[in-house]
């Protein structure tokens, strides 16, 4: 009687997390979050599930040849144990049993808000009949990481939503119905890192995937990355904030958002940059002139050359606001990837 029936339980146990030494590649908020996608269909639920690479080797190692990529060979051997730690980590339920997922497919594949490569598994959960309350369990990354998170993409009848699992966040859809009084939050169906919307937008800003809404923990990023996949920065004491990012051409770019990560344009603002590698001292930083892009989209200046990430970017920009100049420090580990022409 109760019409749909979408009745989703997600735990996440409490683990003793041993946090393994950082190392560079990827942005750390993609080292710890598993990113998975739900498609609940009868007679199945068919679903891919993202790990970042280095996490993967550093838990179940795949590399045999001590090269980064890795070859058919070496993901084909990974099947078993890697579809074990899955199954055990990741627990979906019905009928008041687990139903363990069979893997379709393994790849490499990438995710366009990270350096690091991923790897995708391909599954299906056979015997699933209609109208059947789902319970979800994720422990994932949660043996390896203390801020584990795991983000799901879930679409039933329709509808699709976003559930964030936090290493201690308990889930039922049931009673997941945004609270009386909190405040609605949406995120990108195609699981963004840091794209958390307070209100719902047609697109996702990033990807220009669906927008939906969004349940359980924070969404993991938000507040960090930009839409472009840059270092967000508060822009005090107005209301946006700045992301900055290196580009593959060469360039430092920043642009402005405000708080709904629209993007708003910088025509007539102007600025430095002190550039120079993370470490630095100041005075060794080369200053350059930032000047907006011609169609106002973005402020940028060419990166010193012989400046590799990561970075240190101290820019003084004047808004144009009445507001005088004000600092913003960037550090930027990345290069992310721009098309040139805009
Ligand atoms: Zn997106």
């Amino acid at each position: 009687m109760q019409g749909v029936i979408d009745r989703i339980v997600l735990t996440s146990a409490l683990v003793a997390a041993c946090v393994l030494p950082a190392e560079g590649g990827n942005n750390p908020v993609a080292r710890v979050t598993a990113f998975v996608k739900l498609d609940v269909k009868p007679p199945a639920i068919k679903g891919s599930l993202w790990l970042d690479r280095n996490t993967v080797e550093g838990r179940t190692p795949i590399d045999k040849n001590g090269d980064t990529d890795y070859t058919d060979g070496e993901l084909y051997l990974a099947r078993g144990p890697l579809m074990a730690y899955v199954n055990r980590q990741f627990l979906v339920m019905w009928d008041g049993k687990i139903h363990p997922m069979v893997l379709e497919d393994l790849v490499y594949d990438k995710r366009r808000d990270a350096e690091n490569p991923f790897v995708k598994l391909v599954f299906s959960i056979p015997g699933y009949a209609a109208d059947k309350e789902i319970v979800i369990a994720s422990m994932l990354l949660a043996d390896m990481w203390k801020s584990a998170s795991t983000m799901i993409s879930l679409t039933m009848q329709e509808r699709s939503q976003v559930f964030v699992l936090g290493s201690k966040d308990y889930f039922d859809s049931r009673l997941a119905r945004p609270e009386k009084g909190a405040q609605a939050r949406f995120a990108c169906a195609e699981n963004c890192l840091g794209v958390e919307l307070k209100t719902r937008s047609e697109k996702c800003p990033r990807c220009g995937g669906p927008i939906v809404p969004v349940a359980g923990a924070r969404v993991p990023g938000a507040g960090y990355y930009g839409i472009h996949g840059g270092s967000l920065m508060p822009f005090i004491p107005a209301p946006l904030k700045l992301e900055g990012l290196l580009t593959q051409t060469g360039e430092l770019r920043v642009y402005a958002t405000n708080d709904a990560l629209e993007q708003l344009k910088v025509e007539g603002w102007s600025g430095t940059a002190r550039i120079g590698a993370e470490q630095a001292p100041q005075n060794m930083m080369e200053q350059v002139e930032l000047a907006a892009s011609p169609d106002g989209s973005h402020l940028r200046a060419e990166i010193p050359k012989g400046v590799r990430p990561p970075v240190r970017a101290i820019c003084t920009i004047d808004a144009k606001d009445g507001k005088g100049r004000r600092m913003v420090d960037f550090h930027l580990d990345e290069v992310i990837e721009v098309s040139p022409e805009r």
